[in-house]
């Protein structure tokens, strides 16, 4: 079982590492498949010994081989985030296809984290792949009739927090939740049931509180970006579904 794992951690901090790269470029405009991964400050172009998750970043002591720079710290955070959630994740469900629902939910959460926070946007590609491998996973493993509901759930979602955005903005008369908030309520609501999904909003809201206040406080920014506390009440709702669906029916009873 240890072997698994550990398996399961590598493959947390392979695809984070692959993300990052993904992300950071897509934002700044660049191909992700040229240039080779390189030093942003002597463009010494990276060997495969130094481009290995986690690892690579110990051994080089967090600097550059050439020009011994500093790398930035972001993406050996990302491959340990990563790779301990995938952990997590995998500790929960086993060999189901939850575990693999987890996986995709971990990666847009990790792909909206760096692009949201940085650069106040959710890229789309990161949606349009999460939803499309997310209703992979949901035909293998319920068929049609499973994706219908999901659908369902997923436009009510969407629309939900459309209306939430028409009110926000009359309210504080300017944009109050992006486009990619919206995108992303219809990612969670094909995973969650509505009651799920609202347990969820109210989660990342209580977590992004604080850091609203942060933010009004120190005036650093008049936005926030909401969007990575949204992936992360959906990662947590979505790691505790079954407890929280027994407490809801005791609660009901
Ligand atoms: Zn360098």
């Amino acid at each position: 079982m240890l072997y698994i794992y550990i398996l399961v951690f590598i493959t947390g901090t392979v695809l984070a590492s692959f993300i990052h790269v993904y992300v950071t470029r897509l934002i700044k405009g660049e191909s992700i498949v040229f240039p080779r991964s390189h030093c942003p400050n002597c463009n010494h172009v990276l060997r495969w010994y130094e481009l290995i998750p986690v690892i690579s970043y110990l051994a080089l002591k967090g600097r550059c081989s050439k020009c011994n720079s500093k790398i930035g710290i972001d993406s050996f955070l990302s491959e340990i985030f990563t790779g301990l959630a995938f952990l997590l994740v995998f500790i929960v469900y086993g060999f189901s296809y939850d575990t693999l629902l987890g996986f995709l939910i971990v990666l847009v959460l990790l792909s909206i984290f760096l692009s949201d926070f940085k650069e106040m946007i959710i890229l789309d590609s990161t949606i349009i792949v999460g939803i499309l491998l997310e209703y992979l996973i949901l035909y293998l493993d319920g068929g049609l009739r499973s994706v219908y509901h999901s659908f369902m759930y997923g436009v009510f979602a969407f629309v939900l927090m459309f209306l939430i955005k028409i009110l926000g903005d009359a309210i504080f008369k300017r944009e109050s939740l992006g486009g990619g908030d919206i995108k992303l309520a219809f990612f969670m609501g094909s995973i969650l049931p509505y009651n799920l999904f609202l347990i969820s909003i109210m989660i990342g809201s209580s977590i992004a509180l604080p850091y609203a206040l942060y933010i009004a406080y120190t005036k650093k920014r008049s936005e926030l970006a909401f969007g990575p506390f949204l992936a992360l009440g959906l990662l947590i709702v979505f790691l505790l579904k079954n407890d929280i669906i027994e407490l809801l029916e005791l609660l009901i009873k």
